[in-house]
C-alpha cells in the first residue's frame, strides 16, 4: 500500500501527488501528518526549508477542509512573495483531483483587483504575505469567520522580516477556536512568545537539528570612536569591494545623512526610510535589486519585508533600540542558504551590548579590527587586477581599434601602461588613505587625535544660517528656483534670508537665516505637497552619537563653533548642531535613556514617533 494512504491521505491526492514522484512521505510529512489530520491540536514544527513543510501541512488541510463551501477555511501567511506563489501552486497540484478547490495567493507587489475578485469568487484555503493580507482585511474584503486554521510557515523569517505585528493583527481576524501550525526553521525567542500567546499546548516536532539562530550569519563588531565612525565604517565598505549591503540606521536623518555622504565619496547608494512615497520606495528597490545600488541606507521600519537574496553585508552603523530589531536586521543576510556577514559599529559604551546580543543569537561576535589605510589600499589593488584579468573581451569588436590603440601606447612600456591602467581607479584610494591614521579604539588612545583630511566630513552650514532638511527633492520635480520659491512663499521670507540649497533626489538640504528658521517651521506647519506631508527638520538631528554632548538651547549663537565641532569626522563635525535645537524646533527630540549602555526593555515597548523612521 501507498505509505501516504496508509498515514489517513485519501487516494486522489496520493493520485495527485505521485504524479509529481512523492513515492514516500518524508520525515516531517511522515510525523505530522497523523498529528494534524487528527484536527485538535495547535502544532510546532521545527523543520528546515526544503524538507517537505508545504505537504506536510498541506494534505492534512485538503483532508479536513469542506470543499463544498466557498468561504475561507485555512489561512496560511508565509513571508514572501515567492514563497507565496509557491504554496499555492503546490496546494492546488496536491488538490489537482479533488473537485472545487480555490487557493488564492494573496501578496503585495502584484495587482490587487485580481486577488479581491478571486475571494469575491471563493476560495477556502488563503495563501498571504502578511502586509497585503492586512491591506485586504482593512478593506472588509476578506471574512475569517468560518478559519478552522492558520499556518505560519517560516514563522522566524517572517519575524527577521518585522512582521510580528502584522501577523497580531490578522490573527485577531480568526475565529478563537481555530487551530494554529506553526512551521519555524529556528525558535528564537519571538518565535516561542508567538506560540505561548496564540497557542494552546501544542504538538511540538523538530525534525533534524535544532539551532537558535541562522547558523550561517558571522557576527564582527568593531570598536571605534562615535567620530570616527564614518571613516570606520568607509574602511570596511572598501576593504569588501564586492559588498552588496544594508546600512542600518536609527532615524531616517541618519540614512539621509550617510546616503548623502556615500554618494558624494562616490559611493552607489540611497538611503530607504520611512518618509518615502511608495513611488520613492519603489524606486529605490528596483535599483537595488538591480544592484545600480551597491548599499542601502535603512531605517529598521523601512527596511521591513525587504526581501533581497544575496545582501553579503548587514552593516549596524548604529546598533539598534531593540534589541530584537538586531535579529531582524542580520536576517537581512544569509539567506537561501548563503552564507552572510553582520556587522556592528560600536562606541566603548556600547560593549555591554555586543554581550546582550550574544546570548540572544547563541553565538560570540567576532571582534575586528578596522582595516588599516594600506590593508584597504593592498585590497583594492588586488581587485583591480582581478577585475582586468576577468574582463571579458569581445575579440571582434576591440580588433577593428586595435591598431589605433596600439599606436596611442606606443611609447610606453608595458610596466608604464599597467601602472596607468590600476592608477586610472586606484588614485582615488591612494590619495584618500596617504597618511591615513590607525581608527581602532585601542590604538587611537595611544596615538591621539590625529586626523587625515581625506576623511573629515566638509559640510556645515555658512556662518549666521542654520541647514534644514525638507523629505521632498527632485524627484519631486523641483528645480532648485522651484525650490527656492517654495521655502519662500511657504515660509514668506523674501529670497536672501535662503543660503545654499542642496537639491537630491529624495530630500532638499537648504540654508535658512538663524533668525528666519522659526518662520520657516512655522509656514510649513501641516503643509502638504502632493497629498505627503513636507517635513522640515534641521539637519544633523538623530545622531545616535550625539546626545553625549551637551547641546546649545534653541537658537543658541550658531555663530560660534568650536573646535571639537570642526574637528570631528562625520559624525563628529555635526553633531554639535542641531540635535537638542531641533528638539526645541519640532518637540521631537530623541528620548535617549539615559545612554545607559544596554537595550531598552522590548515589553516596555516604547516606540519614537513613527516620523524619525
Ligand atoms: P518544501 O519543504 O515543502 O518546500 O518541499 C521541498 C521540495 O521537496 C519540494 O520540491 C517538494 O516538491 C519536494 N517534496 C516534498 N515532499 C516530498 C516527498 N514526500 N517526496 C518527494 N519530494 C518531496
Amino acid at each position: 500500500m501507498n505509505p501516504f494512504l496508509e498515514l489517513g491521505i485519501r487516494e486522489e491526492v496520493v493520485k495527485a501527488i505521485s504524479e509529481i514522484g512523492f513515492e514516500k512521505p518524508s520525515e516531517i510529512q511522515e510525523k505530522a501528518i497523523p498529528v494534524l489530520l487528527t484536527g485538535s491540536d495547535d502544532f510546532v514544527g521545527l523543520a528546515q526549508t526544503g524538507t517537505g513543510k508545504t505537504a506536510a501541512f498541506g494534505l492534512p488541510l485538503l483532508e479536513q477542509l469542506d470543499f463544498s463551501q466557498k468561504h475561507p477555511q485555512a489561512l496560511v501567511l508565509c513571508p514572501t512573495r515567492e514563497l507565496c506563489l509557491q504554496i499555492a501552486k503546490d496546494l492546488e497540484k496536491f488538490a489537482k483531483y479533488i473537485d472545487n478547490v480555490h487557493v488564492v495567493a494573496v501578496y503585495g507587489g502584484a495587482n490587487i483587483s485580481d486577488q479581491l475578485r478571486q475571494i469575491r469568487r471563493g476560495v477556502q484555503i488563503v495563501v498571504a504575505t502578511p502586509g497585503r493580507m492586512l491591506d485586504i482585511i482593512g478593506r472588509n474584503a476578506i471574512d475569517f469567520s468560518n478559519v478552522k486554521y492558520v499556518v505560519l510557515d517560516e514563522a522566524d523569517e517572517m519575524l527577521n522580516m518585522g512582521f510580528q505585528e502584522d501577523i497580531n493583527n490578522i490573527l485577531s481576524e480568526t475565529p478563537e477556536d481555530k487551530k494554529t501550525w506553526l512551521f519555524s526553521a529556528t525558535m528564537p525567542r519571538e518565535v516561542r512568545r508567538i506560540a505561548q500567546k496564540y497557542m494552546t499546548d501544542p504538538f511540538e516536532l523538530t525534525v533534524g537539528t535544532k539551532n537558535t539562530g541562522n547558523a550561517n550569519i558571522e557576527h564582527q563588531y568593531f570598536l571605534v570612536k562615535a567620530r570616527d565612525k564614518y571613516a570606520a565604517f568607509k574602511r570596511i565598505v572598501d576593504s569588501n569591494p564586492e559588498i552588496f549591503g544594508i546600512v542600518f540606521c536609527r532615524t531616517k536623518i541618519e540614512t539621509q545623512e550617510i546616503a548623502e555622504a556615500l554618494i558624494k565619496d562616490g559611493y552607489n547608494a540611497d538611503a530607504l526610510h520611512g518618509d518615502l512615497s511608495q513611488q520613492q520606495r519603489d524606486k529605490v528597490m528596483k535599483r537595488y535589486r538591480d544592484r545600480s545600488l551597491q548599499m542601502l541606507i535603512a531605517t529598521d521600519v523601512a527596511a521591513r519585508g525587504i526581501d533581497v537574496n544575496d545582501v553579503t553585508h548587514v552593516i549596524n552603523f548604529s546598533l539598534p533600540d531593540e534589541i530584537e530589531n538586531y535579529t531582524h536586521r542580520s536576517g537581512r543576510t544569509a539567506r537561501a542558504g548563503k552564507t552572510g556577514i553582520s556587522i556592528s559599529l560600536i562606541n566603548i559604551k556600547e560593549q555591554s551590548k555586543i554581550r546582550q546580543l550574544e546570548k540572544v543569537i547563541g553565538k560570540p561576535f567576532v571582534k575586528m579590527q578596522v582595516p588599516q589605510g594600506e590593508e584597504v589600499v593592498a585590497k583594492q589593488l588586488m581587485t583591480i587586477i582581478d577585475k582586468v584579468k576577468n574582463v571579458e573581451v569581445n575579440e571582434e569588436q576591440i580588433n577593428t581599434f586595435l591598431p589605433a590603440i596600439m599606436e596611442g601606447f606606443e611609447d610606453l612600456s608595458k610596466e608604464e601602461i599597467v601602472k596607468r591602467f590600476a592608477s586610472l581607479e586606484f588614485n582615488r584610494f591612494l590619495d584618500y588613505y596617504k597618511n591615513a591614521p590607525d581608527l581602532n579604539i585601542d590604538a587611537r588612545e595611544v596615538s591621539g587625535d590625529r586626523r587625515e583630511r581625506g576623511e573629515r566630513g566638509e559640510r556645515q552650514s555658512s556662518k549666521g544660517y542654520t541647514r534644514l532638511f525638507m523629505n521632498l527633492g527632485s524627484v519631486d520635480e523641483f528645480s532648485r528656483g522651484d525650490m527656492l520659491g517654495f521655502i519662500c512663499n511657504t515660509a514668506n521670507i523674501s529670497g536672501k534670508s535662503i543660503g545654499k540649497i542642496d537639491l537630491k533626489g529624495v530630500f532638499t538640504f537648504f540654508e535658512v537665516q538663524d533668525e528666519e528658521v522659526n518662520k520657516v517651521f512655522d509656514g510649513f506647519k501641516g503643509v502638504d505637497f502632493n497629498g505627503r506631508q513636507v517635513r522640515i527638520e534641521v539637519s544633523g538631528e538623530g545622531r545616535s552619537d550625539r546626545g553625549d554632548r551637551g547641546g546649545r538651547s534653541r537658537g543658541g549663537d550658531r555663530g560660534g563653533r568650536g573646535r571639537g565641532e570642526r574637528s570631528g569626522g562625520f559624525g563628529g563635525e555635526r553633531r554639535d548642531r542641531g540635535g537638542d535645537r531641533r528638539g526645541g524646533f519640532s518637540g521631537e527630540r530623541r528620548e535617549r535613556g539615559g545612554d545607559n549602555g544596554g537595550f531598552r526593555d522590548f515589553s516596555g515597548k516604547r516606540r519614537e514617533s513613527k516620523s524619525k523612521y
